[in-house]
């Protein structure tokens, strides 16, 4: 049996006053939410107060990004060690906004992963195809390439304790979802391919979150399909009350 995981990437929304004002509504809002894995993911200069805000609650931390390197002249960046101390558990590498707006490759996403796994964070690893990709019927190769390049080199028992979050990216932030019945085959797909490269132990415990316009409405079908391990929300994870109905509701099938 999977956890499942409800993660909000809150991008560059919330001031640190918004943040803490925020996590403390949302945490007494999922006090009595069991069986899943909640996290938001602030912006950097948010991080701690939202640990603090979050303390003794169901909800953890996310950083958004990391740098692979310890530390450096690296003007910008934070690395794996600098947000575990802040207290983040998770991280995000790889989104489809870093990839397109700051030219994120999967060899950088590899490289970020091997970071995040030494830093003992969890990687939240996102991967998906354009709509010009998804038009051509390309998904399915370019979903391989960044699954072969961006775990590249790690164990079974590292693949195993992966998140990976499906975002087809033209459903984030467009309102246009995939169907529950595109989500889970890709999902499918994409745990078919771990199973064939990492081996059937990787495959069975490495949650796979479906995101692109998540919200309380659409949650449940979502979840209601097998390979669907929960999801990564952006814009519905703005507002505690409708992120918490989203936790709620994916914390079951
Ligand atoms: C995201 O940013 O990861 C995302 C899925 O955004 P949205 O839910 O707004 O589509």
């Amino acid at each position: 049996m999977r956890t499942p995981i409800i993660a909000g990437n809150w991008k560059m929304y919330k001031t640190v006053h918004e943040a803490i004002a925020f996590t403390k509504e949302f945490r007494q809002l999922v006090k009595d939410v069991h069986g899943v894995e909640v996290v938001v993911a602030p912006p950097f200069t948010a991080l701690h107060a939202v640990v603090e805000a979050a303390r003794s609650s169901p909800v953890a931390v996310a950083g958004q990004n990391l740098h692979w390197e310890r530390d450096g002249a690296f003007t910008g960046e934070v690395s794996a060690a600098m947000l575990h101390e802040a207290g983040a558990e998770y991280v995000i590498i790889g989104h489809s906004e870093r990839r397109r707006l700051f030219g994120e490759t999967d060899g950088n996403v590899n490289r970020k992963v091997v970071a995040a796994l030494a830093g003992e964070l969890t990687p939240i690893v996102c991967i998906g195809e354009t709509l010009e990709e998804r038009e051509s019927s390309r998904t399915l190769d370019v979903l391989d390439r960044q699954i072969k390049e961006g775990l590249d080199g790690l164990s079974a028992s590292q693949v195993a304790g992966l998140v990976i979050a499906y975002e087809p990216v033209w459903a984030i932030g467009t309102g246009r979802n995939a169907t529950p019945q595109q989500a889970q085959e890709a999902h499918a797909h994409i745990r078919g391919r771990v199973r064939q490269w990492f081996g059937a132990e990787a495959a069975d415990k490495c949650r796979i979150l479906y995101g692109g316009s998540v919200k309380p409405d659409n949650i449940r079908d979502l979840r209601a399909q097998p390979d669907v391990d929960g999801a990564l929300v952006g814009g519905a994870s703005l507002d505690p009350k409708g992120f918490s109905a989203i936790v709620r509701d994916g914390s079951r099938r």
